[in-house]
């Protein structure tokens, strides 16, 4: 079988490594956050590459994909923070996960699903901080820390953790953390004031774990880093984690004058050479990087010159006519000179974490398990 045109390599040793760095940095306290494929670099692997490095827990967004990983043979503890009040909260309960309660609704709804089964429910109950996003409205806090008291002396629930998501946490020492900090704790007491008493309590992410803001709580909810990226943009201890790779399919040499791709945005100044890549916006590229992105060919970087379209995208590579099959990086952690993810995002006028989740079905997962194993398009990256 012909080897695929475009891989989507994935280093475990660079994500061993920042969770290993994540690991000491927190004391261990490190929740692993896998959501989304594990921020798009796969499932269940990851989640043991990450545990094996130092991880305690995993947290995910929605109790299907903590049941994934306990489907795939993860048993480690799982926290699942966003659910609808109508979710299937019996097969969580009996998967033993962790589910954060932003409300009265989903608190009840967890406690029903527990009783019924005669189990008791871990949950955290989640308080929002000042984003107006998934936690309890704070003038709920009193309300839900009530009846979370009420439901765990009935059995069916325990109040395991308290969980808070900071908003300006990039920014390091942004006042908003202050206060957002200081309600946090506000809420916490408020929580031992009703006698519940949580053995968890985590606030900080990556960002605010990598500037200190939110030093000082139980658990840290690390995801962006353990792929390499930093919000904040101060960490130096991190590695990208992901190489997107691919292989011309067609080349061509034009005159000056040769518009390229819908709407003849560009058009050659000189004769030049143009190869084709199988890689469009439904692979990932985003199209809003058209005109300013470049890859990596033969060792050189190569400018992607019109607009991206859905299959793909045309490089120009000067005085090089590049044969069909050879190997192009469109991004890596950078070694070679091939452009970041990073830089991709800055082209691109995003964040790197909707790159990296966006790469397509169409486009070859290849777990690199060490660093010395190549994809089947050869050590291009
Ligand atoms: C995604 C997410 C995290 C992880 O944030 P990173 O910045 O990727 O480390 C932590 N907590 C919550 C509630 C999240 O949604």
């Amino acid at each position: 079988m012909a080897p695929p045109v475009s891989e989507l390599l994935v280093h475990h040793d660079a994500i061993r490594a920042n969770a290993a760095h994540f690991a000491a940095a927190t004391d261990g306290r490190l929740m692993a956050v896998v959501k989304a494929d594990a921020f798009g670099h796969g499932h269940e692997g990851i989640a043991r590459v990450v545990l094996d490095a130092g991880a305690s827990w995993l947290g995910v967004a929605s109790a299907e994909e903590a049941l994934a990983l306990r489907a795939g043979g993860i048993d480690a503890p799982i926290l699942s923070w966003l659910n609808a009040p109508d979710a299937d909260f019996s097969a969580a309960v009996a998967a033993d996960l962790d589910l954060a309660v932003p409300s009265p609704a989903v608190l009840s709804a967890v406690s029903r699903a527990a009783a019924q089964l005669g189990r008791r429910a871990r949950v955290h109950l989640h308080i929002d901080l000042g984003m107006a996003r998934e936690g309890c409205p704070r003038e709920g806090w009193s309300a839900l820390c009530e009846l979370a008291r009420e439901l765990q002396s009935q059995g069916a629930v325990r109040v395991v953790g308290i969980m808070g998501h900071l908003s300006c946490a990039e920014v390091a020492g942004h006042p908003q953390s202050r206060l957002e900090r200081q309600r946090f704790v506000n809420a916490v007491l408020a929580a031992r004031r009703r006698r519940l008493s949580p053995n968890v309590v985590h606030l900080a992410a990556t960002a605010a774990t990598v500037t200190g803001d939110g030093a000082g709580f139980g658990l840290h909810r690390i995801g962006a880093g353990l792929f390499g990226i930093d919000p904040s943009g101060t960490s130096t201890a991190l590695r990208p984690a992901l190489s997107l790779v691919t292989r011309v399919v067609g080349s061509r040499e034009v005159a000056a004058g040769t518009g390229v791709g819908y709407g003849l945005d560009h058009v050659a100044e000189t004769r030049t050479n143009l190869a084709l890549l199988p890689l469009g916006y439904a692979d990932g590229l985003p199209r809003s990087a058209s005109g300013r992105a470049a890859v990596l060919v033969r060792g050189r970087r190569r400018p992607l010159v019109g607009r991206f379209s859905m299959d793909m995208v045309v490089v120009d590579t000067g005085g090089e006519r590049i044969r069909p099959g050879e190997p192009v990086t469109v991004f890596g952690p950078g070694d070679a000179g091939e452009p970041t993810v990073a830089e991709w995002a800055a082209w691109a006028g995003t964040i790197e974490h909707e790159l990296v989740t966006r790469v397509g079905a169409r486009v070859a997962r290849v777990h690199r398990v060490d660093a010395s194993a190549g994809g089947s398009l050869g050590r291009t990256a």
